[in-house]
């Protein structure tokens, strides 16, 4: 059972419902530690103050959702996502968040050459990588199920996240999100072999009868992953830190009213995970 100390808010959770203000807002009033905002809620608030009202609530920031993006079509796109995930850093280290996430990016629009995408991506993180260090920012590559290699991002194993990861050296580690990597039959290796590097943890669960594979997350419980075997794979591997939900769910949990969406979470972050 994980500790309800180690719950982080995915703000993606409640994105329908409630703006930043009232995430961190609904936060406090569940007593839930940590939090994690995407940047265009985060945008719509303002970095100041956001950064007060997570500060004067008492919350962790786990991460901040997220930089990457890093593949166009041609180098003034290429560069313009160097200059925006700049920013991100800059707004994770103000926010005193313990990561940036990075979806690194997809194929570039037109293109069918994947290896050259990948070859952007490691471009893309290498040209911000001395920024992220000098801000303090840890960089978490995040890899996604290969449903979204095309559009999101070409990294797609935790595996090939650690070897991109320690190919660029101190800085960079893995984020691993339950939802992306459960199906894997070399998962249990390569979280072993990530010890030292992993940044973060996202749990939400894969639904039997999955009606759309981006917005139709489960909540934990109500799927088919080995959330608790994955967990202790994490914590064998030397990762005690901050676990966040983060379920996006159009068709369901984004219908509901947020107070009662948190506080399913609580019950099933302790019961499930
Ligand atoms: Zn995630």
């Amino acid at each position: 059972m994980a500790d309800l100390a180690r719950l982080s808010l995915n703000t993606v959770t409640v994105r329908e419902q409630w703006d930043l203000p009232q995430a961190i807002e609904g936060c406090v009033r569940h007593a839930i530690p940590a939090i994690a905002p995407w940047r265009d809620k985060l945008a719509a608030y303002g970095l100041g103050n956001a950064v007060r009202h997570i500060r004067d609530a008492g919350l962790a920031v786990s991460s901040l959702c997220r930089g990457g993006m890093f593949t166009a079509a041609d180098a003034a796109g290429r560069m313009a996502a160097i200059d925006d995930n700049r920013r991100a850093i800059d707004e994770a280290a103000a926010l005193g968040a313990q990561s940036l996430i990075m979806v690194v990016g997809g194929l570039p629009p037109g293109s069918k050459d994947l290896p050259g995408a990948r070859a952007q991506v490691r471009d893309g993180l290498a040209a911000v990588l001395p920024h992220a260090r000098a801000a303090g920012v840890g960089l978490a590559l995040e890899p996604l199920h290969p449903m979204a290699c095309a559009d999101r991002a070409v990294l797609s194993t935790a595996a090939q996240a650690l070897t991109l990861a320690e190919a660029l050296g101190d800085g960079v580690g893995v984020a691993l999100d339950c939802y992306h990597v459960w199906w894997d039959p070399a998962l249990a290796g390569s979280i072993a072999a990530c010890a030292g590097r992993i940044l973060g943890f996202h749990v939400s669960d894969w639904r039997l009868e999955t009606r759309d594979t981006v917005f139709d997350r489960g909540m934990m419980g109500d799927g088919v992953i080995d959330l608790c075997g994955i967990r202790g794979m994490v914590e064998a591997a030397g990762y005690h830190g901050l676990i966040e939900v983060e379920i996006m769910s159009r068709l369901d949990w984004w219908q509901r009213d947020p107070d009662a969406v948190l506080r399913m979470v609580q019950e099933r972050f302790a019961s499930a995970v």
